[in-house]
This record gives structure tokens, sequence and C-alpha cells, in this order.
């Protein structure tokens, strides 16, 4: 059974451009690899034959969980019967119709229609140019700018890259573009000027974007986009109230509102999506991970009325919108998507979450809270996070050189799983599969005290 597998790393390292990578510790081998040969649940096997709990759900994507047959075989149906056509000028498939309506059944009320592509990447770029169009066809070619938060997470690309509030997404690619502006990330314990409680920074965050509004000129800013629950920033619960007084200010300027649904939508946060959990009215949601568990790659821009009946009159002066990629609507990753919401509703996975999720936040709260080495533990739904801070009260983070996060989660790696160091502060993140048990819980956590007392151990001496 046992299989070398160095002659593949030689190759690896050879040809495969990695993502988010150190080129050069890759390429000399400093950086050791993994190879992921199979997968079952929640659990992971690599090329040393390792078993691994992914408590991270591959990116906060597989959320029905690996290996999951009913799935595969939806797909080779689907190839099998027609695995192409687009849907360009009216084309469509059975598969395509039917998903169509699904998502309008998971999605808040007033949403309309839906338009696929491949990325949460690639559909953020889509909602920018479908508000772009919106206002043009209003005849108000001023209202362009789009406001982000420090922080928020919405794609690699030049204008999704440019909305992601990251700094490492920033540099050396000469980002962000003009026409993008950043306000708060609504972090208290991070952010929250001194002495300044939560309900006071609700109103803070909201002055700050309306402030920002006003600089810019009301007429000149079109859109905020914003997740519900902050992801790739560090996993940042919006502090109650939050979404009600940022949408009186988008309400009061005319700024549509964009809810960044990637992790939240299908189940992660114990709702359908996370539009419903914090009561946000959106214009219009981008939706993508969730929504195939990744057994293919699929993304959902859901339009609402308000929107959906400017495009439509629009094209009669404007005639076809000149936006499409070739794999719109892709039969075989819209076959996936049906099935993966058969097993989603079936097993009743968004209960899970609220359930299970509620379980590991509570016993993470009640295992860390106080540790010497961690200043927050926060999450919702099956989300999670452990902070790790010099010093709690005073709210000063470690020397980044520390690699405190990235120190804990090498630590639980060499106990058997998969945490994520978040790629901003020292934050451990948490987001299993929504199939998770309880009992799976409690051995993320066990894993997670052995991690945080061994780097604590070392790092406070
Ligand atoms: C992952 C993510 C994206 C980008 O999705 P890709 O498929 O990686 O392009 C956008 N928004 C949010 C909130 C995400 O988490």
């Amino acid at each position: 059974m046992s299989q070398d597998y160095s002659q593949l790393f030689e190759q690896d390292r050879a040809h495969f451009m990695h993502p988010s990578t150190h080129a050069h510790d890759h390429a000399n081998g400093a950086l050791k690899g993994r190879i992921i040969t199979g997968a079952e649940g929640i659990r992971l096997r690599d090329h040393e034959g390792r078993e691994l709990i992914d408590a991270f759900a591959g990116l906060y994507c597989v959320n029905i969980g690996y290996g999951r047959t009913e799935v595969a075989d939806a797909i080779h149906r689907q190839a099998k019967e027609l695995a192409y056509y687009h849907t360009y000028v009216g084309h469509s498939t059975e598969a395509i119709i039917e998903l169509s309506s699904r998502i309008i059944d998971w999605a808040p009320a007033g949403m309309k229609k839906v338009y696929y592509g491949l990325s949460g990447s690639d559909a953020n770029e889509t909602q920018v140019k479908l508000v772009r169009y919106y206002n043009n066809i209003l005849g108000r070619p001023l209202k362009k700018k789009i406001i982000s938060r420090d922080r928020g997470y919405h794609g690699s690309g030049i204008m999704t890259g440019s909305l992601t509030g990251l700094p490492s997404f920033h540099q050396h690619f000469d980002l962000p573009v003009e026409g993008v502006k950043h306000t708060v990330c609504p972090h208290w314990y991070r952010k929250a000027p001194a002495g300044m409680d939560e309900q006071a920074f609700v109103r803070y965050c909201a002055d700050e974007l309306e402030q920002l509004i006003l600089a810019e000129g009301p007429d000149t800013v079109a859109a905020f986009i914003g997740e519900p629950l902050m992801g790739t920033g560090g996993i940042i619960v919006p502090p109650k109230g939050y979404w009600k007084a940022i949408q009186a200010v988008l309400d009061r300027y005319d700024v549509l509102l964009i809810a960044d649904e990637v992790v939240c939508a299908f189940g992660r946060l114990g709702s359908k999506m996370g539009s419903q959990r914090y009561d946000i009215r959106p214009d219009l949601i981008t939706t993508a991970k969730g929504l195939t568990s990744a057994y293919a790659p699929l993304s959902a821009v859901i339009v609402g009325e308000k929107v959906w009946n400017v495009i439509e009159e629009g094209s009669q002066k404007a005639g076809p919108m000149g936006h499409g990629w070739t794999y719109s609507g892709h039969p075989i990753c819209a076959a996936a998507a049906l099935a993966n919401l058969d097993i989603l509703e079936r097993e009743n996975l968004t209960e899970n979450a609220e359930v299970v999720g509620a379980y590991l936040n509570r016993r993470m709260r009640e295992t860390f809270e106080g540790h010497p080495l961690v200043g927050e533990v926060r999450g919702d739904g099956m989300l999670c996070a452990v902070e790790f801070m010099a010093d709690r009260e005073a709210r000063t983070a470690f020397d980044p050189a520390l690699k405190v996060g990235p120190q804990v989660s090498a630590a639980c790696l060499e106990r058997g799983m998969i945490a994520r160091a978040m790629p901003h502060g020292d934050i451990l993140g948490f987001a299993p599969p929504l199939v998770l048990s309880q009992e799976d819980a409690e051995q993320i956590v066990a894993i997670t005290k052995a991690a945080v007392d061994e780097v604590a151990g070392k790092v406070l001496g």
C-alpha cells in the first residue's frame, strides 16, 4: 500500500504554482507540502496515511462533509446526459432552472433572479458590474464608488481584491483601484476606542460610514458590500444592532447593499443565509462556497427586485447585457448544487449547524476564557475563532514575528487536526463541516486546548 511520494513532491515543487504560498520556501523544500489522498465525513487522509480532522471544511466550503457519493452520482448522471451547453441568449438546461428556484427559496424576501459564475471572486465582479449598469441606466453616471470594510474579504481579483480590506491582498498589486473605499471593521474588542461600550461602538461604525459617504459625496457612492459575519478577516461577529444601524445610513443616501454571503449562506450560521440571521435586507447577494459544498465550482449572484426591475427596463434601451462567462450556469455544477441542497435539507444540517455550532462555541468559551494566551473567543453558528493576545485587558497583540497563531495551528496539526491560522492577526479559526457531531466538537476543543497550552508554555515561558 505504501507509496513513495518523493517524486510527486519533486514535480509539485518544479511545476505547480500554489496559491497563497511562499514561492521560495516551497520551491526549495523548506515549506513541507501535504498531499491529500482521500476524505470521509470531517476527516482527511494525507500521503503519510495520517487521518486529520478538517475543522475548517477546506476553506469553509465542504459543508456536507467529504465523500458524499450521492453528489458524485448526480455529477456523473449529468455529465453523461449533457455535460455542457451555454446559457446565453435564453438557453437553459433543466438543472439550472430548478436550481434557480431552489436558491430563491433559501434567500431572504425580495430576491428575484440568479446569475451564475464559478467563484466568489467572479460573483463579486458581477455585482460591481450590475451596480454600475444600474446607475447608468438610472442616469446617475457619477454614482459608482463602492464601500467595503477594513478586513472584509471579497475575493482576489483586481476589483474584488480591492474590495478585500487586507493589506497582503493589496501590497505589490497596486491595489485598491480607484473608486473603492474602506470603512471601519466592526470588531468591538480590537477596534473600539478605549472605554466605548458595544452599543456606542455600533453608533460609531454607522457614523464613520456616514462621514465617509458625505466626504465622498452621496451622489458618487453606489454600494456597500459586507459579509454578514466577517470570515477571512478573523471571524468577526457583528455587534448587536450593527446591521440595522448600517442599513439606516445606506437608505438615507440611496446606497445599495451587497451581502457577501459566500461563507454564511446555506446553513453555516444556523440560518438559511446570514441575512436572515441578522435581519439584513440586501439588494444583492453573493454566494459560492456552500452552494455546492465545493463538489464542483459554482457561484450565484442573487439579484433583488429593486435592481432587477431597473435591469429589465434598461434592456429596452440598452439591449442585451454584455456580461457573460462561458461557464455561466454550467449543468454539471448545477447538478452538484442540487444534490448538495437535497442533503442539506434532508439531513437538517442548518439546524445541526445551529445546535452543534452553539455547543462548540460554548465549549470553546468555557475552555479558553481567562486563558493567559487568549484575548477573545467568539463565533456564531458553525464558525468560531480564538484570538491570542499578549495582554487581554490592555488589548495588546503579540509581536507578529512570534507567529503565535501559526504556532498554535501547527501544534493542532501535530495532534491530527486542521484549524486555520487566519491571515491577519493571531487568530485560530474553526469552520467545520455542518455534519459535525457533539463528540467531534468535543474532540476539536480537546486538541485545541492541548495545542494552546503547549504554545503558551513556549511563548509565556
Ligand atoms: C472565499 C470568499 C470569496 C471569494 O471566493 P473565491 O471562490 O475564492 O473566489 C468572496 N467572498 C467571501 C466572503 C469569501 O469568503
